[in-house]
Parts: C-alpha cells; sequence; structure tokens
C-alpha cells in the first residue's frame, strides 16, 4: 500500500498574529520545518532542520482541533520557509474546508496556488524576489537588520507597486533595532517614500508564542 505523501511540520499552535497588518488576529500558525536561507539574525532557527511528518489530513485534523475550542479561520502557513515544500495538496484540503490562508514567505521561490493573504518578507544580503510575487502581495515586511538602509527600502518600494504596504519590522526585542526602525521610519516618511509602516513583533511584547 502506497503511503500518502507527508510534510515535515515544526509545529502547529494558535495564537494572535504577531506581525503585519493582521497584527492581533486570533490566528492556527503552520511552521514548515526547513529553509533555503541561514539569516544570522532569524528567530526560528530551531524551524531550519527536523520536523515531524504529516500527511495533509493529519495537519488539516490538528487544525480542526484547534479551531474547536479556539474558534478562528485564518490558518498561517509559515517556517522556516514553507514553500520549500510542495504545499499544494495541503492548501486544497485547507480551502475545502473553508479556511483562509494566510502564506508568510521569504519571496525566493515562485509560488504555485492561491491564497487570501501574502506576506514577503525579503531578506538580505540579497533581497532576492522571485519575479512572479511582487504583484500578489498584502504586504511586504523588512526585518530592521544591521544591513537595513533607505537605499534597500526605496528599491524594495520601487519592486512592489505603491498600494501595498512596507511594514518596518525591529529584528527582535533589540532596542538598537527598535531605534534604527524609528530613524528609518522618519528618513522614508520626510523623503516622501509611499505607503510605509512602522511595526512591531507583538507576540514578543506579550511574550507568548
Ligand atoms: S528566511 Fe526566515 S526562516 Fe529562513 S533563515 Fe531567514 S529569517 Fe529564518
Amino acid at each position: 500500500m502506497r503511503l500518502p505523501p507527508t510534510l515535515k511540520i515544526k509545529e502547529i499552535f494558535f495564537s494572535a498574529e504577531g506581525e503585519g497588518l493582521r497584527q492581533g488576529e486570533p490566528t492556527i500558525f503552520v511552521r514548515f520545518a526547513g529553509c533555503n536561507l541561514r539569516c544570522s539574525f532569524c528567530d526560528t532557527k530551531y524551524a531550519w532542520t527536523g520536523g515531524q511528518p504529516m500527511s495533509s489530513p493529519e495537519i488539516l485534523s490538528k487544525i480542526v482541533g484547534i479551531s474547536e475550542h479556539l474558534p478562528t479561520r485564518w490558518v498561517v502557513l509559515t517556517g522556516g520557509e514553507p514553500l520549500c515544500q510542495n504545499l499544494k495538496p495541503l492548501v486544497r484540503e485547507l480551502k475545502k474546508a473553508g479556511y483562509l490562508l494566510h502564506l508568510e514567505t521569504n519571496g525566493t521561490r515562485p509560488l504555485n496556488f492561491k491564497v487570501d493573504w501574502l506576506t514577503i518578507s525579503p531578506k538580505p544580503p540579497a533581497y532576492k524576489i522571485s519575479p512572479d510575487l511582487p504583484s500578489r502581495a498584502r504586504e511586504v515586511k523588512l526585518v530592521v537588520t544591521r544591513d537595513l538602509d533607505l537605499k534597500i527600502i526605496k528599491k524594495m518600494r520601487k519592486l512592489f507597486g505603491e498600494k501595498i504596504p512596507l511594514i518596518l519590522q525591529p529584528q527582535s526585542a533589540a532596542s538598537w533595532s527598535y531605534r534604527k526602525a524609528w530613524k528609518l521610519y522618519l528618513e522614508a516618511v520626510k523623503t516622501r517614500v509611499p505607503n510605509i509602516r512602522l511595526s512591531c513583533q507583538l507576540h514578543k511584547v506579550y511574550g507568548i508564542k
């Protein structure tokens, strides 16, 4: 008998969405294992390797179990980098079950399925983005690393249309990063970079997952 294909899953849990424009919304997170990048500032390094093999019905059943107690339709597909695995069959099952899908990606891989909300978080030093993605993004999240500067912000602003919010998010809870985010935000506003937003990671403020 052929076994159903599996995906490598690091964790599935409920929380409040901590980042971006959906911040605060009740959400179930599916964290996929593996990533094609190795950012030094990554706050989910534990997801780079390992992961439990789970079939799409097993993942769906876990999500349904959580949403019976903590009702929400939003499911975030995150990582690691979710697009390093073939998510199409899982996405089909989740949509059939009525969930709203939010994909969070570093933007380096093409996307071959539809989602309800797409967050792209381009990463240094290359800030490489798959050409099919810019027009599909609902928001772009730039982590305020030591490297980020106004030149990169303006380059990203050009790549993604002006209607797509460009969000500055401090790196972890480091105070230098908050100060830098504010400074870059002011510079961006002064130099008329359209649709720029200042943000933070809500889950880190609350000390939750
Ligand atoms: S792309 Fe994201 S998950 Fe991958 S190493 Fe960078 S910060 Fe971590």
